[in-house]
């Protein structure tokens, strides 16, 4: 059963207007960057009681304390007392930054998450995980809170860049295939344009729910959702380390072929799954070029994982289609060939 904090909404204005005549708060203010105050905003202001706006400028290089400091700033300029509420109108960058702005201010106030992204909807805005950068770490400063609302609504993903729509779709992939063969079967069988948004957006968020209800610290079940993301984090990480940015799916994407492929070698994973999984992939995301190198020097940076434990490379592996495992003990060389394989891939597979 979905928490009652989460609605799916046909009518994003209405539902706010609803949810909020309840609450009573004594102050609004709207969190937007330039993107969604431009394309997501208007869908639902006309039907807001008076509020005020804060705009910051969009990108994962905002999303650090100076920003909100900015917005603390504002909020304190415009007087938010402990009974106001902040509408974070954005994506994951926004809702991270905008929520942990407001579960801190004054110690906390009410915070409705309104995610515009397909990555925030069905992933970033679900299991209460707030936080900033910090000098390069990677949402090193943040609290756990849950939001009084978390809205979703697929119209806003009709304005989303096309890149920014395959990024999110990633962790969509990632969540059938470590959760539920049928509905991977059902995904795997249309291109990205040709997705029913809805049903898809319903079952990655009841299954994030689901699992981020049950273990909401980590430290079991939740591990299961970094599927794809120790080996596609390293070459991410490398990559940037080399001023060569590739968007967050890509490497889920490659993360999950990657150690796909681990787990093939291991026999948890069919040559016939395996297979169909990582033409699905490529044909969405092509592949990223490394050369033996960059294998060699992005494998080690598995070592640096946050979930590694000891010196052990903690990893989880599919175990069949619909199925994963989480905490298995990886080698650098099993790193190594997954991402040899990954190379030897050729180039692009059409769906
Ligand atoms: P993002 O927030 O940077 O948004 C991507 C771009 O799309 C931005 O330029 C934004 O302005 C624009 N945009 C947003 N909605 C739009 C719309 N409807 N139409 C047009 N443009 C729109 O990126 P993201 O991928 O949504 O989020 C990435 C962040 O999410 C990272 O910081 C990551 O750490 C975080 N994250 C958090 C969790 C969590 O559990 N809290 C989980 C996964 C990712």
């Amino acid at each position: 059963m979905l928490p009652d904090n989460i609605l799916f909404s046909v009518d994003p204005a209405n539902d706010l207007t609803a949810f909020l005549s309840q609450k009573k708060y004594s102050k609004l203010i709207v969190l937007t960057d330039e993107h969604t105050h431009a394309h997501c905003y208007p869908l639902i202001s006309p039907a807001l009681p008076e509020h005020s706006v804060i705009e910051i400028r969009s990108g994962e290089e905002q999303k650090n304390l100076h920003t909100c400091a900015q917005i603390w700033k504002k909020m304190t300029d415009e007087a938010l007392d402990r009974h106001a509420a902040m509408i974070v109108l954005g994506g994951g960058v926004l809702g991270d930054m905008g929520g942990f702005c407001a579960a801190t201010y004054k110690r906390g106030i009410d915070f409705i998450l309104v995610p515009t992204t397909l990555l925030a909807q069905v992933d970033a805005s679900i299991g209460g995980k707030l936080g900033v950068d910090f000098e390069h770490l990677k949402n090193h400063i943040g609290v756990f809170q849950q939001p009084a609302l978390t809205l979703l609504y697929t119209g806003f993903l009709k304005t989303l860049p096309e890149a920014e729509l395959r990024s999110g779709f990633a962790e969509v992939i990632k969540h059938t295939l470590i959760s539920d063969k049928e509905m991977w079967e059902t995904i795997s069988q249309r291109s990205l344009h040709k997705q029913d948004w809805n049903a898809l957006l319903k079952h990655s968020v009841a299954f994030k729910a689901k699992v981020t209800t049950e273990d909401p610290k980590e430290k079991g079940l939740r591990k299961i959702l970094n599927a794809g993301h120790t080996i596609g984090h390293a070459v991410e990480s490398y990559l940037l380390g080399i001023n060569q940015r590739i968007l967050h799916g890509e490497a889920i994407a490659l993360g999950l072929v990657a150690e796909g492929y681990i787990s093939h070698e291991r026999g948890m994973l069919n040559v016939v799954d395996f297979k169909d999984m990582v033409d699905y992939i490529l044909g969405i995301y092509g592949k990223v070029k490394l050369t033996e190198q960059q294998i060699e020097e992005a494998s080690q940076l598995t070592v640096q994982d946050k979930k590694n434990k000891g010196n052990k490379i903690l990893c989880v592996l599919q175990d069949g289609i619909g199925r994963a495992r989480w905490d298995c003990e990886i080698s650098i060389d099993e790193v190594k060939r997954a991402l040899s394989f990954y190379q030897s891939l050729s180039d692009i597979v059409s769906i």
